[in-house]
């Protein structure tokens, strides 16, 4: 079994559509890949109806923007109820305020001299929920940057760089009980992701373990070795299990799918504590 569980398509920043994804997946060889928008669980019609005759199994799934003592951090989602009102509002809550601040962030980079546009970020964000990347890609088109990855510099739109301004995000503690009375099961985004900006300390991670937090993201591109060492020890010393996945975001990253995977073993767990959705198999 080889089982992603960490993929975006373009309802938010990734480049693929949700069936692009589900071909992609299928391609690489995956029996089963979460489909994981940033905020949004736009992509799921679209994922839902490319599986058929395919044999792969999607597990719906979202990443949640959360920010604690001023350091944002990621929560993904896994089968929780989309319909679960709670939920539902602080997710739109979050996408409300991505527009808000990502026209804040076109001006800002305006100020600096980049010639994008509003209209231009809408045009390659299309329905996505909008994001940073979009923004990147609008500066890698107007040839102010190289790839979207050298946008991501305090030149320009790295977390507290010249021309990021913050977005709502969900203290990760209500996002973890919102994803639980939503029947679905929280787990930790890349925990150690330390080169994206401030990492959370051992203890929130302990908080959000007593708050219902299932697992820790262990296996992810950017980890290293010594950092997923400690993560795997935390994990257990704390009751979680730990996951492996890519972080798919199409072309607008280097990794490619299923380049991490997460062991069978965690991945029956994972769905024995789901009771918002199911797994849908192709
Ligand atoms: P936002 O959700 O708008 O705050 O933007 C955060 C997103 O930017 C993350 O989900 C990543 O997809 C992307 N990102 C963050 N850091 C980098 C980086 N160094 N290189 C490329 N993409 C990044
Ligand atoms: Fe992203
Ligand atoms: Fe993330
Ligand atoms: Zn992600």
């Amino acid at each position: 079994m080889r089982i992603d569980l960490h993929a975006h398509s373009n309802a938010s920043d990734g480049t693929d559509s949700p069936a692009e994804l589900v071909a992609n997946a299928v391609a690489a060889g995956l029996d089963v890949v979460a489909l994981t928008d940033h905020d949004t669980v736009a992509g799921y019609g679209e994922a839902t109806a490319a599986l058929a005759g395919t044999g792969l199994t999607l597990i719906p799934g979202a990443e949640l923007s959360c920010q604690v003592g001023g350091i944002s951090m990621h929560l993904l989602a896994y089968l929780f109820d989309p319909a679960e009102p709670a939920f539902a509002a602080e997710r739109e809550l979050v996408r409300t305020d991505r527009l808000r601040r990502a026209r804040a962030i076109v001006e800002r980079c305006r100020e600096l001299g980049a010639p994008i546009s509003w209209e231009q970020v809408q045009r390659i964000a299309g329905a996505g929920s909008v994001g940073r990347p979009h923004i990147a890609s609008a500066l890698v088109e107007a040839g102010v940057v190289a790839s979207v990855s050298d946008a991501f510099t305090p030149e320009w739109l790295a977390n507290d760089g010249r021309a990021d301004v913050r977005k709502h995000e969900t203290d990760p503690a209500l996002a973890v009980r919102l994803v639980r009375a939503a029947g679905g099961v929280p787990v930790f985004a890349h925990p150690g992701a330390d080169k994206r900006g401030r990492t959370v300390s051992d203890q929130v991670i302990a908080d959000l373990a007593a708050a219902g937090l299932a697992g820790l993201e262990v296996d992810h591109t950017d980890h290293d070795e010594p950092t997923r060492a400690r993560l795997r020890t935390l994990a257990s010393e704390l009751g979680l299990f730990v996951t492996g996945s890519s972080d798919y975001h199409g072309s607008r990253k280097i990794v490619r799918l299923g380049e991490y995977t997460t062991a069978p073993e965690v991945y029956e767990a994972l769905v024995s504590q789901a009771t918002g959705a199911t797994p849908i198999t192709g």
